[in-house]
């Protein structure tokens, strides 16, 4: 509907004499409706949406320049819908220049007062629109954060697991990427929620995830995947490297001093990938690796044996 009016408007300003605003917003429809039948379609925008929306503020800057000053009242929601259209950086350069030609255009061709009424109010109108669209953006980040962190540490959750070793299986398979995961659990933990309280075994697990994140490199990702069990994925390392690694961790985690005069320890089991493996077999043979880990007197890092 709102393509149809701006068809109307094109050949009604065609008709007056307009021809360049009339261009303008005809090319303004063409590319918007190609764009709009991608999005229709769920398709990648065939038409950036910085080059439709200069065609849109071409068009007002045209409207103003041909048809005066009552044009200046669609700046308003013009600039609100930019918000919302384009990036925030986008949005602030495109409301910077319609800002600057609504200025202009109205010291021109009003009087100082009510010039300087319209343009508090657009700057208002755009600061309060940004800072709207900011907010919006903060909660959308935090949601989506929520949705894949675990709450009481920051690890990435259960759910996020099986699609990262799948993509690291992938990459072994297509470009010999070798990954490894550690998968690491607390020893004698449930002692340290009878010993020292809930809240104690509450801060040992946070702990240790900071402990791990300070070591692990920028690429690694760590996964929460049981009450004091998680899977840390290192992505293009070398199975002597993740050994390194991990032996360095655990004495790491000995030597701390989470709990006062206890020291808590971590079982580690690693696996490899291979390219037989499915994502569940992965996790499988970190786990059995875990457990021998712990049947072994517990507090040291086993590898899992391919051959074995
Ligand atoms: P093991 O050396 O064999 O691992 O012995 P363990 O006592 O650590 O045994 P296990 O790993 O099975 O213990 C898990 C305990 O962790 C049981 C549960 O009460 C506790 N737990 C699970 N999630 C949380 C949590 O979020 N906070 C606290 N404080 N305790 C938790
Ligand atoms: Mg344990
Ligand atoms: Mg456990």
């Amino acid at each position: 509907m709102a393509y149809l009016l701006f068809t109307v408007l094109a050949a009604k300003n065609y008709y007056l004499g307009h021809k360049a605003l009339a261009f303008s917003l005809l090319l303004f429809v063409v590319l918007a409706s190609i764009d709009t039948y991608a999005l229709f379609k769920k398709k990648a925008l065939p038409i950036n949406i910085n080059i439709v929306v200069s065609a849109l503020v071409l068009s007002l800057f045209l409207s103003l320049y041909y048809l005066g000053v009552g044009i200046i009242y669609w700046i308003y929601p013009i600039s609100i819908a930019l918000i919302y259209l384009l990036s925030l950086r986008a949005a602030l350069i495109f409301n910077l220049a319609l800002f600057v030609i609504a200025c202009g255009f109205c010291i021109l061709n009003m009087d100082a007062f009510s010039a300087f009424r319209v343009s508090l109010s657009l700057l208002i109108t755009i600061l309060m629109s940004s800072l709207i669209e900011v907010h919006i953006n903060m909660l959308h980040q935090s949601l989506s954060d929520e949705s894949v962190r675990d709450p009481m540490t920051g690890a990435l959750n259960r759910r996020q697991l099986s699609t990262h070793l799948d993509a690291s299986l992938a990459n072994k398979k297509r470009n010999h990427v070798n990954s490894a995961i550690l998968m690491f659990d607390i020893d004698h933990f449930k002692q340290i929620n009878d010993n020292f309280g809930h809240d104690v075994g509450d801060k040992v697990i946070k702990e240790l995830v900071a402990i791990i994140d300070v070591h692990s490199r920028e690429v690694d990702m760590l996964f929460r995947v049981g009450g004091e069990e998680f899977i840390l994925l290192m992505n293009d390392i070398k199975i002597s490297d993740a050994h390194n690694f991990a032996e360095k961790l655990r004495r790491f985690i000995e030597a701390s001093r989470i709990v006062e005069n206890h020291p808590i320890t971590v079982s580690i089991g690693i696996c490899e990938s291979f390219h037989s493996f499915s994502s569940e077999t992965w996790m499988k043979n970190a786990d059995t690796t875990l457990y021998e880990a712990k049947t072994s007197g517990r507090n040291q890092v086993r590898i899992h044996d391919s051959f074995g």
